[in-house]
């Protein structure tokens, strides 16, 4: 058979999703643990045995011999630990066996995760639960169970829990408005994400030799290649074989595991490329985002290739993001960010607008801190990506819209009549306007909004938790006050007048990319958090400590250690790449250019010898600079060694963090500057690794 026509069979082949749950459960039970799905109501223990055992048939069916709660510390990425299913059966053999109280339960050793401020609270005990609402899987032979991670005292360890809890009071506080309405008929809204994955492929045999790629992800050295992404050619490049064959098998390896990987393409930086599913529920996204990154890394290994997902890899040229978009859906499938054709569906429709606009607005900070990491601040504000102040696009045609509402002016000349919530159709706009701004950390793109500040290699879950939460507290401010009021157009109208007037200073549909918007994002008020040691500073200002707690979406104890292992991991991946830097500088780069600079004294000797007419000037001027060069670097690179064993002493992460950014951070620049400027000058077969332009224009050949 063709294999486009064994695709749909393919599909989803390694997942226990809903077909296998309804063939192979009894029906009650299949039901019981559908309602758990779809409505996150708990699940009877009762049924947990039927399911286990049914999960365990089909898997070992598919090859597994192995068993995994499969959960996503606050590293960013997932762990597991492997179990088998054999259990002695009492006469020298084995049986298969994997019961409901293994599915449900495990208990990983939580000391060997980050924990912050926790640590000695809870003893390094924790446990993993089930997450019925994210389905099982098969991956290399093991059936991973995703599960929530979590102290035996209930505090969450892990990026999933915070993310339900937050689908569940943004469902609660999005049916109190749908009630509002006169919807009876909705019984859940969910939230639903696209993440738009974007990587870097290059050759392994080269990545191989760059140890910074190796132990940071990223080239800490590198000349700016002559040539960048200014000839634009790669995005509407034919895609090369080798990259499209390593396309199709990671398609198929994600379609196997029930993920909608739909579009494949070139991005604008040389060797770049982005992957789009198809959206779904923001747990089942996440997750799935994090399958795809994995998946990235391994079918890479398979093509000799190596998949780099770090958000800045290269200087000068454009690093990685991951589009968050997001929307909200009900469970009869309408989409509450879709304008509509009635005066009632609009009106609803501006409604949500206007939360998320307030949300926005409220809390800029919060949403710049989910998205901060020490990789993520190389492409921030760098004019190549959204900038660190957080506004949002709504397009001319909706922004005209709101305008006339907040003034009570009519739409247009052409149109008198002025516009009133809940009375009248909105004007027509065009959904999918093709000026969409690129620049917009924030974006309305037709009926969803288009979050682009997560770097690629975040974990979607923070964004996402914080989008929801902060949505939540729009909405359920907004319930508080229409609920009970006689005449619902009139407050409507009333109220989406008064959110506009408050909160209109986080729209721009300008340039973010131009230096006068960040004057005039200031004049405006709006924040402007440059760095991660600044933005984290959010996840515990007293204003957002109480948001989370009225939400329930974290507790105090659990944000502040949140921000200690924040924290901590920025000024840790700093001292290894600092310690990185120094390494290579001693092992490699300076042995290289003091071999260069004596084979060039050496010719020079030589010539002299031969004849004393012969001009040395330039054996002379090149070794002088590469001298000069290379004492300076060799400096700086001291100087950079000695603020490593010269941390300040303090218990305070922030001090540490601070110091990491304000002291080591300018010693690292200093260092690769000596360095690339001596790359400039050495001969190619001395430099001791392959350069940038190396790495993004001639790894990947045919
Ligand atoms: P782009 O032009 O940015 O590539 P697309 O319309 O192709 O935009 O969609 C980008 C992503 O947005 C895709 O992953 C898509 O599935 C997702 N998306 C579309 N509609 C929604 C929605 N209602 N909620 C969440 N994500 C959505
Ligand atoms: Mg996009």
């Amino acid at each position: 058979m063709q294999y486009a026509n064994r695709v749909p069979e393919l599909f989803g082949s390694m997942v226990f999703g809903d077909r296998v749950m309804r063939e192979r459960l009894p029906r009650e039970v299949y039901r019981a643990l559908r309602r758990t799905i779809d409505n996150g109501k708990s699940l009877d223990k009762s049924i947990a045995d039927v399911v286990a055992n049914a999960m365990k048939d089909w898997a070992t069916e598919k090859g597994a011999t192995h068993f995994t709660h499969w959960f996503q510390p606050m590293t960013g990425i997932t762990a597991e630990k492997h179990d088998s299913f054999i259990s002695p059966d009492g006469n020298g053999g084995i049986l298969m066996d994997f019961s409901g109280k293994e599915l449900i339960k495990g208990e990983p050793d939580a000391s060997s995760f980050p924990s912050g401020g926790l640590r000695a609270t809870f003893e390094a005990r924790g446990y993993t639960a089930w997450d019925p609402s994210s389905y099982a899987f098969i991956k290399e032979n093991t059936l991973c169970i995703p599960t929530v991670f979590c102290s035996y005292t209930g505090v969450s360890l892990d990026k999933k829990a915070p993310l339900l809890r937050s689908m569940e009071e943004i469902n609660r506080q999005a049916l109190r408005i749908l009630r509002l309405f006169g919807d009876t008929e909705t019984t859940h809204v969910s939230t639903t994400v696209g993440l738009e994955q974007e990587y870097f492929l290059i050759d392994r045999a080269q990545y191989r030799k760059r140890e910074d790629l190796i132990l940071c992800g990223r080239t800490l050295f590198g000349a700016k290649p002559p040539k960048g992404q200014e000839m634009d050619d790669h995005y509407f490049g034919s895609i090369k074989p080798r990259v499209a064959a390593y396309m199709a098998e990671l398609d198929e390896e994600l379609w196997r595991l029930g993920v909608y990987a739909k579009t494949e393409h070139n991005e604008v930086a040389p060797a770049q490329h982005e992957l789009a599913p198809v959206f779904t529920t923001t747990n089942l996204a996440c997750d799935h985002n994090q399958i795809t990154m994995a998946l990235m890394k391994r079918v890479a290994e398979r093509h000799g290739l190596a998949c780099l997902l770090h958000e800045k890899p290269f200087a000068g040229v454009n690093g990685g993001g991951k589009h968050n978009n997001w929307s909200l859906s009900t469970n009869t499938g309408v989409n509450l960010l879709e304008p509509g054709d009635s005066p009632r569906q609009n009106a609803r429709f501006l409604l949500f607008l206007a939360a998320v606009i307030q949300a926005v607005d409220d809390y800029q900070d919060l949403l710049r801190a989910s998205v901060a990491s020490a990789g993520n601040d190389h492409r921030l504000g760098a004019n190549e990506a959204p900038p660190a102040i957080v506004s949002m696009f709504l397009g001319d045609e909706l922004t005209a819209v709101l305008e006339a509402i907040e003034k009570e002016t009519p739409y247009s000349p052409r149109d008198a009549e002025i516009i009133k919530v809940g009375v009248h159709i909105l004007p027509r706009f065009p959904q999918d306007s093709t000026d969409r701004n690129r620049t917009s950390p924030f974006a309305f793109t037709g009926n969803k909004f288009e979050f682009r500040m997560p770097g690629s290699a975040l974990s979607a879950a923070g964004p996402n938790t914080v989008l929801n939460t902060i949505i939540a507290e729009s909405l359920s401010q907004f319930a508080d006050r229409l609920e009970g009021v006689a005449d619902l157009n009139s407050a409507l109208d009333g109220l989406i007048r008064e959110v506009l007037k408050r909160h209109k200073r986080i729209l721009f549909n300008g340039n973010n990319y131009a230096k006068e918007w960040v004057q005039e994002a200031e004049g405006r008020g709006l924040s402007n958090l440059k760095d991660t040691v600044e933005a984290l500073s959010a996840l515990i200002a007293p204003k957002n400590i109480d948001l989370f707690i009225r939400h329930r979406i974290f507790t105090e104890e659990e944000l502040r250690s949140r921000y200690e292992i924040l924290m901590e991991t920025y000024s840790k991946t700093l001292h290894i790449e600092a310690l990185t830097m120094v390494d290579m500088v001693n092992k490699q780069i300076l042995p290289a250019v003091i071999r260069y600079t004596d084979s060039i004294v050496q010719a020079a000797l030589h010539k002299q010898v031969l004849s004393g007419s012969l001009s040395t000037e330039t054996e002379t001027a090149l070794a002088e600079r590469l001298s000069s060069l290379s004492g300076c670097l060799y400096r700086r690179k001291n100087r950079l060694e000695s603020a490593l064993v010269h941390l300040p002493d303090s218990d305070d992460p922030q001090v540490l963090a601070s110091y990491y950014k304000d002291e080591v951070l300018p010693l690292m620049q200093a260092v690769r500057e000596s360095a690339d400027e001596l790359e400039t000058i050495t001969a190619r077969e001395e430099w001791p690794y392959p350069c940038c332009s190396d790495l993004l224009f001639c790894g990947i050949s045919g």
